[in-house]
């Protein structure tokens, strides 16, 4: 089994093609800044790229349409796979109007949280690549702005690289180009494809729902706009 990934201080976001591995990727696909970098990663590194996005009826069905729109202007292979069950067994901020987004404090997790669901994303992601013959799956997940998600570590995607390969006798990889970047980092690698403006243009990371620079004011909107304002002041001084 080999897992790749990008470390830490390395400015390269490239990795090793793999031996005789196929050239065939699946991409776990939400229409956010984080996804639709990986997309063009994704993209820039395989041959054939296939985008998935989980539909478990999130407030902001935008968030779907964005998804839609970028893979069809991208012309990659779209399938929106049904999740509703998610919000039957762990009701959150994603998906209630009634529970609000909140921040954690001391350690607690966030409102927005959904337990398991990027393991069930990523197996569900398995089973596609599996069936449809690709050997890697790729996803955003980052441990650097860690929100404390545990399904977004290093340490599991790598159990469950691990338990994918045994659970269908199959060399899977699983990517996370984006693990050891802060979001400043990943607008830097929007910017290196020449796509930076088409990411900050067209996805949708808002918790309030509101496309592009968002509405400013919630957590993922903060991040988002911290991240790419830092950038951008770091470029302006090279
Ligand atoms: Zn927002």
């Amino acid at each position: 089994m080999i897992l790749r990934d990008c470390y830490p201080g390395t400015s390269s976001y490239r990795i090793e093609r793999i031996g005789d591995m196929n050239k065939k990727a699946v991409v776990v696909f939400s229409g956010g800044q984080d996804s639709t970098t990986c997309l063009f990663w994704a993209l820039k590194e395989f041959d054939e790229v296939i985008a998935v996005t989980f539909n478990y009826n999130q407030k902001h069905s935008l968030e779907i349409d964005c998804a839609k729109d970028i893979a069809k202007e991208l012309g990659v292979e779209h399938h929106i796979l049904d999740m509703e069950l998610l919000n039957q067994l762990a009701p959150n901020a994603l998906t209630r109007d009634d529970i609000k987004i909140e921040k954690g404090e001391d350690g607690e997790l966030p409102s927005t949280f959904v337990e398991g669901r990027n393991m069930l994303f990523l197996t569900f992601a398995g089973v596609l690549a599996k069936v449809k013959g690709a050997k890697h799956i790729v996803t955003g997940v980052c441990e650097t702005d860690f929100s404390g998600y545990p399904d977004c570590r290093d340490v599991f995607i790598k159990s469950l690289n691990v338990t994918l390969n045994l659970a269908m006798d199959y060399d899977f990889v699983v990517h996370t180009p984006l693990m050891w970047l802060d979001k400043a980092q990943t607008w830097e690698m929007a910017d290196k494809f020449g796509k930076l403006d088409y990411v900050r243009e067209k996805t949708l990371t808002c918790y309030n729902g509101i496309i592009g620079d968002g509405c400013k004011e919630c957590p993922s909107c903060i991040l988002r706009n911290n991240g790419l304002n830092k950038y951008l002041e770091d470029k302006k001084e090279k």
